[in-house]
């Protein structure tokens, strides 16, 4: 199962998606789902909703799948790159619709996909240690917001992104090795809380940020001191839906212009790689500036989390969200 994974280059680029569960609250209001699965793997929306069809995707989350079962799927993607590739794993959809539950996620069984990563990884490296390798393990939390970059274990500091040749240098990002498992924990709450300090300022501050959490991944073989290193970058990206353009000023109109603007590149960078297009723009944002080395290009492999709210409310956007997903398949 590994193995397969490891070498199969052809799914570079994947799409999953995730339908979150209706909350209480939305319940309350009576609010209806307007998603179905055809099949396995396979979404449409109902009441002849359009798009109309079905769609189909490496992975479809029901609102069944608990955190666990989520991670248990991935997590041979996620092993990859202690393997030796550059992995990004980016989670994308509309303000409520669960990329911060799936990325980070609440307590216990309740943890999300960056804190079961770093359990995962310390236990899979003990079982590759056995065969002779050593691995290090170093972590960079950061946050782009307006098209700036913040070190979320640096007091908020800015980030200063070069691009070098074909690679980006984060000028003023810490750097903080990972010895064991339980310094993820300690870590995790000060990227929170810088955060939330942040949040202070905007309170939909969260929703509008890009949060990077980034593995440096160092591979060193006992017998021959042939050592290999990689990255892995999960991503809780900026809600994506559209807001208003008329009577957005100011601030918010930046914000919104941003993010819009992050966004449609990543999804261009994503489609030119996946039809090996020579000029992909990666340089055009901050988001894909830092996200360059593991979007398909070379030794890297993708898999983009489309999250949807299945309110009948929210179909605008859920439909948007899956255009978006279908389009990268
Ligand atoms: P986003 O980060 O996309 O804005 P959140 O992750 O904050 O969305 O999710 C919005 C709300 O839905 C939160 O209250 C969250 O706890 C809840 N939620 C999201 N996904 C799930 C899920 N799979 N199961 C239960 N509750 C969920
Ligand atoms: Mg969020």
């Amino acid at each position: 199962k590994l193995h397969n994974d490891v070498v199969d280059l052809r799914g570079q680029i994947r799409v999953a998606v995730r339908v979150r569960p209706m909350l209480k609250t939305e319940e309350e209001v009576s609010s209806a789902s307007i998603i179905e699965y055809p099949s396995t793997n396979a979404i449409s929306f109902n009441q002849g909703a359009k798009p109309s069809g079905t769609f189909t995707f490496e992975k479809v989350f029901t609102p069944v799948f608990s955190q666990q079962s989520v991670f248990a799927n991935i997590e041979d993607f996620i092993l990859s790159a202690l393997h030796g590739y550059n992995v990004g794993l980016i989670a994308f959809g509309q303000t409520g619709s669960g990329k911060t539950h799936t990325m980070r996620g609440g307590e216990a069984e309740d943890e999300g996909i960056i804190p079961r990563t770093a359990s995962y990884l310390f236990n899979e490296s003990k079982k590759l240690e056995a065969t002779g390798w050593k691995f290090e393990f170093s972590l960079s939390f950061m946050e782009i917001y307006n098209n700036e970059a913040f070190d979320l274990l640096n007091n908020h500091s800015i980030v200063k992104l070069r691009l070098i040749n074909h690679t980006v240098s984060l000028d003023g990002l810490t750097e903080h090795p990972l010895t064991k498992q339980s310094d993820m924990a300690g870590l995790l709450n000060v990227a929170d809380r810088n955060r939330k300090t942040a949040a202070t300022k905007c309170n939909e501050y969260s929703s509008r940020s890009h949060a990077i959490y980034m593995w440096k991944i160092k591979a060193q073989q006992r017998s021959t001191g042939i050592s290999t290193s990689s990255v892995l970058k999960l991503v809780d990206l900026a809600g994506s839906e559209r807001a208003k353009e008329s009577g957005v000023v100011g601030q918010q109109f930046k914000e919104m212009t941003n993010i819009n603007q992050s966004l449609s590149v990543l999804q261009k960078c994503i489609n030119m790689q996946k039809a090996k297009s020579t000029h992909v723009p990666y340089r055009d944002t901050k988001l894909t500036q830092v996200l360059m080395d593991c979007l398909g290009r070379g030794n890297s492999k993708t898999m983009v989390v489309v999250n949807i709210n299945p309110c009948n409310e929210q179909a605008v956007e859920s439909k948007r969200s899956i255009e978006f997903a279908a389009k990268m398949r």
